[in-house]
């Protein structure tokens, strides 16, 4: 019988790190993947350098039923205690946009790392190894695999979200959850490309690659996000829009506001300065006026608002209430998405494993002793900016730290 003090099923980032810290607390470990390729998110991260994690991070960056209950997992383990393990390994690291972290070295170094670290813990690994039963009575967890059985006081599940399924993501973890009884929020696709189908998105679609800056919002959230917005052929992307589709709910209309202007007041203002005693045409003042975004966007913008049965009239001649509703329609786009570009496009899953039934010290199940949810699984979804990382890292400490604790050695 191969029996263990912890099995942990899933070795991506937090799978890992739990692994490696449980068997470094002197935990026998048992570290199960259906993969070949272990921690393949990792490797595919950051463009291949990993942004591993943010100079700030605190709960505010989550989303989540309930996000503060993060805040104790990342207050027990921050991004300078990964910098730390990183320095051990010889690996440095550059502060990019807005306090994100990547690696100098290649993501891949951050793999070896993590494997080093189980090494160190003596962790046992079984892959690839499908997991086809899962078993408990009063005091173990019996865990029946392609390698064959194995026991454990303690069973950790770290088999992350449900985005990019090609590299091995599966809904394992969901399923585990309702097996015991465990609640789960609706999952849904996040940081992710919205898709727009039913606003006339043929004028925008041959834009593809005009990239706007701006602010964005969502009409059934309160957060907003000053960020880059990208045109794309089937909708929008860029950073500001993989941010507000993790709030973006079907229906949701997004607002826009990409003119450069400080409020709609002002934009009519300068309207109205500028067609004072002017000659110019409709299309040459706003051509003027937005001379920060690509000519073929304006007359795109003019067309699909039904402006451009303006263009060649003189600015001067038009009245009070066209001008007014040019500066409102121009000052805030909004948009009404479809859909978003699913999970073979999505960087993360938001919902999950709720956190209602977990501790938010240990990640341990609060109805069944000895399971813990760790990772992306939990309902816990991390902004764009090195977020998941941390969470994966913290919560997969903060669940070694649990299970060392317990002591708990099978005899
Ligand atoms: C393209 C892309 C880029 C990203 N870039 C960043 C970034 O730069 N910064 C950042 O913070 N976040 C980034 N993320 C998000 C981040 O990768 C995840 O949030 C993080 O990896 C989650 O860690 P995890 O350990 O919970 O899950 P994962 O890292 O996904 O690990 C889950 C592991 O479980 C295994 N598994 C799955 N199902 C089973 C099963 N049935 N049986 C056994 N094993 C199983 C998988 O093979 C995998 O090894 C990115 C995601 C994507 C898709």
């Amino acid at each position: 019988m191969n029996r263990f003090d912890v099995i942990v099923i899933g070795a991506g980032a937090a799978g890992m790190m739990c692994a490696a810290q449980a068997g470094q607390r002197g935990c026998s470990v048992l570290l199960i993947d259906h993969s070949e390729q272990i921690a393949e998110k990792i490797r595919i991260s950051g463009g291949g350098r990993c942004n591993f994690t943010n100079k700030e991070v605190n709960w505010r960056h989550f989303v989540s039923a309930n996000p503060q209950f993060a805040e104790y997992a990342l207050a027990h383990y921050q991004p300078a205690d990964f910098i730390r393990l990183m320095r051990k390994h010889h690996l440095s690291y550059t502060e990019k946009h807005k306090g994100q972290l990547f690696c100098d070295q290649k993501s891949q170094a951050i793999i070896h790392m993590l494997c080093a670290e189980c090494h160190e813990g003596h962790v046992i690994n079984w892959r690839p190894c499908k997991v086809y039963e899962i078993s408990k009575n009063d005091s173990f967890f019996r865990v029946f695999t392609t390698q064959g059985e194995a026991i454990a006081q303690h069973l950790v599940i770290a088999t992350g979200g449900l985005p990019v399924p090609k590299i091995g993501a599966t809904d394992f973890g969901i399923h585990v959850a309702k097996q015991f009884k465990h609640s789960i929020v609706e999952t849904a696709p996040a940081l992710v490309p919205l898709i727009v189908r039913s606003q006339d998105w043929s004028l925008f679609s041959g834009l593809s690659g005009v990239g706007l800056s701006g602010r964005v919002s969502t009409s059934s959230a309160a957060q907003v996000f000053d960020e880059d917005v990208l045109i794309t052929h089937q909708g929008l992307s860029g950073p500001a829009i993989l941010q507000i589709s993790s709030y973006w709910r079907s229906g949701d209309t997004l607002a826009l506001n990409c003119s450069g202007y400080s409020s709609q007041a002002d934009l009519l203002a300068r309207l109205q300065e500028r067609i004072v005693g002017s000659k110019a045409s409709f299309q040459t003042l706003i051509i003027d006026l937005f001379a920060h975004w690509p000519k073929r966007f304006i007359t795109a913008m003019l067309e699909a608002h039904q402006f451009n049965s303006l263009n060649n009239r003189k600015a001067a001649e038009l009245g009070k209430s066209v001008l007014n509703q040019v500066s409102s329609t121009l000052y805030q786009w909004h948009i009404k998405p479809d859909a978003t570009a699913g999970y073979a496009k999505a960087e993360v899953m938001r919902g999950g494993v709720s956190t209602a039934d977990l501790c938010p010290k240990t990640l341990q199940s609060k109805h069944v002793p000895g399971l813990y949810f760790i990772g992306e699984v939990v309902d816990i979804t991390g902004w764009l900016g090195g977020y998941n990382f941390q969470w994966a890292w913290a919560s997969g400490v903060a669940a070694a730290k649990s299970v060392a604790n317990r002591n708990n050695v099978l005899d």
